[in-house]
């Protein structure tokens, strides 16, 4: 036999190159995308979920008695209810009720309790019901609260970061990422800064309060994430929504890579950053697969 248990297959994702929409780049600046759609329940978020899960329950926070509880634009909402339904817990998810359909159906197929927030608030809609809900179920809830829980850019930084770095035998100068719950930058950027001294960590966020791309945070007009720190980053790289559609668009027609739109986004900051480089090795974190926003505009 040789078989382990689903958490242990989180992680450790394939770093593939791109070599169709770099084509007109200079011939040594090369491009990766780190393909975290390959994870079990198909998006990055499984590496803080399962550190989050795993930190509560060995301080006690979490026990088989009771929900785990939080609030998510979707895919994190999809690794807790997956990892909930493998270590026996209930899951009660505050999600906005714009996200898309397809995610609606896995949370479901999952078995988590999922409450539908105000479509106009956003995901800061949710986190405001999700913390109500915390406030007041007095021991009912393990409030794992993303936004604000250390366990999320540690997840990054113990795993994320040292995958990069192994995987580009330490050769990475850029690594560009976007901004949601900023768990990616902050706990990915902060370790391959120790690792890479000289490594550039490159963050983008959607270029205005009103955008479409699901998953990324608009830090200026959204509740400011308590693990956020600005000082991990180097520079900010504002995207547009059309442009991040567009650019998702052209991984699955010129590279075979079906992604969502904040891959978009983020090879596109990439695509930004790459044309004012000579010499580079760009690592862009993919969040999730497109198979998951197939009923939305972005493949329409
Ligand atoms: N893209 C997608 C599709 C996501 O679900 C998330 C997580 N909210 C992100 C990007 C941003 O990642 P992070 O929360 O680590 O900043």
């Amino acid at each position: 036999m040789n078989s382990s248990s689903l958490i242990d297959a989180i992680g450790n994702t394939p770093l593939l190159r791109l070599t169709g929409v770099t084509r007109d780049l200079p011939r040594h600046v090369e491009m990766y995308v780190k393909a975290e759609w390959f994870n079990p329940g198909g998006s990055v978020k499984d590496r803080p979920v399962r550190q989050i899960i795993l930190d509560a329950e060995r301080d006690r926070r979490l026990g088989p008695d009771r929900t785990i509880l939080d609030s998510s634009s979707g895919n994190a909402g999809i690794a807790y209810a997956m990892i909930g339904a493998a270590r026996g817990y209930r899951v009660h998810l505050v999600v906005p009720g714009n996200v898309s359909e397809e995610r609606k159906h896995i949370l479901r197929a999952y078995g988590a309790e999922v409450e539908y927030s105000d479509p106009l608030e956003g995901s800061d809609g949710a986190i405001l019901v999700a913390r109500r809900l915390a406030e007041h179920g007095g021991d009912r809830y393990f409030y794992a609260d993303q936004y604000n829980n250390l366990s999320n850019p540690r997840a990054h930084y113990e795993t994320t970061a040292p995958e990069i770095f192994a995987q580009t035998e330490g050769r990475v100068t850029h690594v560009v990422a976007g901004l949601g719950t900023s768990g990616t930058i902050v706990g990915a950027g902060r370790r391959l800064r120790e690792l890479v001294p000289s490594v550039q960590i490159m963050a983008v966020e959607p270029a205005g309060a009103l955008h479409g791309i699901e998953g990324l945070k608009h830090m200026a007009s959204a509740i400011v994430p308590g693990i956020y720190d600005p000082s991990v980053h180097q520079r900010k790289i504002p995207v547009r929504t059309e442009t991040a559609y567009a650019v998702a668009r052209r991984l699955a027609r010129e590279e075979g890579l079906l992604v969502g739109q904040s891959s978009g986004a983020a090879v596109a900051g990439a695509l930004e950053v790459a044309a004012e480089l000579n010499e580079g090795v760009i690592v862009v974190v993919c969040p999730d697969g497109g198979d998951r926003y197939l009923s939305t505009a972005l493949w329409r």
